[in-house]
């Protein structure tokens, strides 16, 4: 019988999901993983932080109802949102949040927003970038074209190359796509004072920039990773910024992010509030409702905020920790080499400089696993095992 999906071929994999098949797969009980996104305790697990646990307990006993939620999310939760990211930078009623799922529902709003009410429109995104950017904006038919970030010594911020490309290749009008702190894949921010520089070019090409902030509380810490937001709030009147609790409190599969957009006065608020609310019915219709209650309430209750800030900070540290405890036993174990610059990064990755052959050889010899780009998750690393660690990547 003939098929109507006979001629469906199959889509490439998922990179760094093929390479977690490929470590489960692997029989060596020495095996690394370093390729996945997410936070790892001492233990190499993923925990669900107290304050959750706490939280989630309330709510078992608390919650109401399992009706939904409105489109835009819940009140209180948008609320918490916007103090967090914005606190008394703006008048709160200039900022439509959205409540999403996740920061990648969150940008692809964006993307649809881009798409339906401010097309034609290009966004310029960093070379190189979390790789599924350019899927998401690809998916809302938004061209895209690419700016300078990293230098060539694939270790520092390359600010002439960004100020040079969004000055002379931009066109005004176009939108810009900036990572807030914690640059994923590199590691690699810019300064304070460089975010001034970036902030003024913005302003001044009338860009419209869009802030991606998966990683506050990564970098820093919650108030100091909000630098780059500050920056573009003192000289833009309107901006985008897609956030995530997946990552700060450790609340991935929940998915629970926003979409907070900064317009000029309240009236243009309410109508891009109005419109946010379009796209979202005709997609996921509304949004989840346990992540985001788990976050309104630890925030509505100064003991378990205080409880959440603890264990932020223990997982931020525990990340410097590491990269310190690496570029000390590369020197050592590591027969001398120097890793140095990755103290400079911020958050859970850097980029390693390791080459492709580099990382096939890692994963072939040693049950190393780290993406191709030689993209490391820091937060992988066990204390424990940083000796094997360095002797396999200075032997490679
Ligand atoms: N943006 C960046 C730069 C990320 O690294 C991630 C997650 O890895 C996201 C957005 C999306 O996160 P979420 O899991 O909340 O969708």
């Amino acid at each position: 019988p003939s098929s109507r999906f006979i001629g469906i071929t199959t889509a490439p994999p998922d990179a760094i999901l093929g390479l977690t098949e490929a470590f489960a797969a692997d029989t060596n009980p020495q095996k690394m993983n370093l390729s996945v996104g997410v936070y790892k305790d001492a233990s190499g697990q993923t925990p669900v932080l107290k304050c959750v646990k706490a939280a989630e307990k309330w709510l078992v006993e608390n919650e109401k109802t399992k009706g939904y939620l409105p489109i835009d999310g819940q009140a209180d939760y948008r609320r918490h949102v916007r103090n967090l990211i914005f606190g008394d930078c703006v008048e709160s009623d200039r900022v439509s949040v959205v409540q999403t799922p996740g920061g990648t529902g969150a940008l692809r709003v964006a993307a649809g927003f881009l798409n339906s009410q401010l097309a034609p429109i290009r966004v310029w995104i960093s070379t190189p970038t979390w790789a599924n950017h350019n899927a998401v904006f690809t998916s809302e038919h938004v061209p895209q074209e690419a700016y300078r970030y990293l230098a060539d010594d694939k270790k520092s911020f390359d600010l002439d190359g960004m100020i040079d490309d969004l000055t002379n290749n931009t066109r005004p009008g176009d939108a810009v796509l900036l990572h807030a702190c914690c640059h994923n894949p590199t590691g690699v921010d810019p300064t304070a004072e460089q975010w001034d520089q970036i902030a003024s070019v913005v302003a001044e090409k009338r860009l419209l920039p869009i802030i991606d902030f998966a990683y506050q509380g990564f970098g820093n810490g919650l108030a100091e990773d909000t630098v780059a937001v500050r920056a573009i709030l003192k000289v833009c009147d309107e901006a985008i910024v897609c956030s995530s609790f997946s990552k700060n409190f450790g609340l991935y599969s929940e998915r629970v992010g926003a979409i907070s957009i900064l317009s000029g006065d309240a009236e243009m608020a309410g109508a891009v509030q109005s419109q946010l609310k379009t796209l979202v019915r005709s997609n996921y219709s509304n949004p989840p409702r346990h992540g985001a209650a788990v976050v309104a309430t630890i925030l509505d209750d100064a003991d378990l905020t205080q409880m959440w800030h603890d264990e932020l900070t223990e997982m931020r540290t525990r990340i410097k920790r590491l990269r310190q405890q690496f570029v000390e036993t590369m020197k050592k174990t590591g027969k001398g080499h120097d890793f140095g610059f990755l103290l400079d990064q911020n958050g859970m990755f850097s980029f390693s400089g390791l080459n492709k052959m580099q990382v096939d050889e890692l994963k072939n010899k040693h049950s190393i696993y780290i993406v191709g780009s030689g993209r490391i998750n820091v937060a992988g690393m066990s204390e424990d095992r940083m000796d094997q660690l360095c002797a396999a990547i200075a032997d490679v």
